[in-house]
């Protein structure tokens, strides 16, 4: 089940885009076909992160009907994950190294 944001959260919003736009297979430059956005928990708040996704326009490439996303999406989140990576290791330090317990982790 997908969590669910308060009505009126305020969102700060990170775009990324593809780093090389050019085909792997063809190498002809790669359009803009869709964006994915992706609402998560960083330790700044609320953050929505759009991504870029990107295709090949030729079509007769052999990448046709591949979709490439930005690299660095997976270095703030797991995907589908609701939590950044920041989050995660605070979450982990705390656990882990400190030994808090949950009810302590949800509390603080
Ligand atoms: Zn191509």
């Amino acid at each position: 089940m997908a969590y669910r944001w308060p009505a009126g959260t305020i969102f700060k919003r990170i775009d990324l885009d593809v780093q090389d736009r050019s085909c792997p297979v063809c190498g002809r430059d790669m359009y803009v076909c869709d964006h994915r956005y992706h609402h998560l928990w960083t330790l700044q708040g609320p953050t929505q992160v759009v991504n870029r996704l990107v295709r090949c326009p030729d079509a007769s490439c052999e990448s046709r009907g591949c979709t490439f996303s930005p690299e660095a999406a997976s270095s703030i989140s797991m995907p589908r994950w609701c939590l950044g990576w920041d989050v995660f290791c605070w979450l982990g330090h705390r656990r882990f190294a400190r030994h808090w317990s949950v009810p302590q982790l949800r509390a603080e």
